[in-house]
């Protein structure tokens, strides 16, 4: 693993599971608003057609001049398509208009590449980027885990979470020996998690043993406090600062500081 001292650039940590509803979105807020509450330059990048992680911070996306497919595909620069969100976090916003981008994207030279690339253009400007990644395979979230240099796979703990881990860590694979050596599996992080059933904990231990993955500590409690935050465009980090599940993330995220 990388540490402070080895790296050069940001940490780019893609948040990525290819089923839908696993709280990658609201990782990905969580997260970057502890480690801006840290004192971090964050990079928030929603690479989500459906721009959930866009509208939980506050922005609507109709109203968006430009979005991270002006940067895909329009040849924008990151700079003039990011903006300064009320939660101290900077944000690469996405918008109904990144699903036709896709396929574009897709037939387009250096697909996988191109937002690595772009995301040059500000290496010197932040400590951490996070890629919200879509609920999908597909070329964004191929164009992610060239980008990142860390993964973390966000996994609820249900009789059939295990199904998409070996085509995600497929996926890895593949991207690891075309487009991205050195991408560095962080592990899993179970959210909505209820550690006070037998059940999760054994789809985690199943999981974690079958793929020979990490979990990362702590667990995310499961609780309506997440599905309450958005509808304010506000972070739980900031409606709900020392509740137990902003607590989990806030710890989380210092773990990720200190280089795991
Ligand atoms: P994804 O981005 O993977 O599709 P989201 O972050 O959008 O997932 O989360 C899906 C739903 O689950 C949302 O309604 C969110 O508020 C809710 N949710 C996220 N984390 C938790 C949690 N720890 N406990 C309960 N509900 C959660
Ligand atoms: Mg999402």
């Amino acid at each position: 693993p990388r540490t402070a001292e080895t790296r050069s650039g940001p940490r780019v940590l893609a948040v990525a599971n290819q089923k839908g509803g696993v709280a990658k979105t609201t990782t990905v807020a969580s997260l970057g608003v502890a480690m801006a509450q840290r004192g971090q330059h964050v990079l928030l990048v929603d690479l989500d057609p459906q721009a959930s992680l866009t509208f939980s911070l506050g922005v609507d996306p109709e109203e968006l001049e430009l979005s991270v497919r002006d940067v895909l595909v329009g040849g924008s620069s990151v700079q003039d398509a990011v903006l300064v969100t009320d939660e101290a976090v900077h944000l690469l916003p996405s918008t109904i208009e990144l699903a036709q981008a896709e396929e574009t994207l897709a037939s387009m030279t250096g697909r996988e590449q191109r937002l690595r690339v772009a995301l040059e253009q500000v290496a010197d400007d932040y400590d951490w980027i996070l890629l919200d990644c879509p609920p999908s395979l597909g070329v964004l979230t191929a164009a992610a885990l060239t980008a990142a240099t860390d993964l973390l796979i966000p996994l609820q703990c249900e009789t059939l979470a295990h199904r998409g881990v070996g085509q995600l860590l497929d996926t890895v694979h593949d991207v690891r020996s075309f487009t991205n050596p050195d991408l560095h599996v962080i592990g899993v992080l179970p959210t909505a998690y209820d550690g006070r059933t037998r059940h999760a904990r054994a789809v985690l231990e199943a999981i974690t043993e079958t793929y020979a993955l990490e979990v990362v500590e702590p667990p995310i409690p499961r609780t309506v406090r997440f599905a309450e935050a958005p509808a304010y465009g506000r972070s739980i980090l900031q409606t709900a600062a020392t509740h137990r599940g902003a607590l989990a993330y806030r710890e989380v995220a210092d773990r990720l500081l200190v280089g795991t």
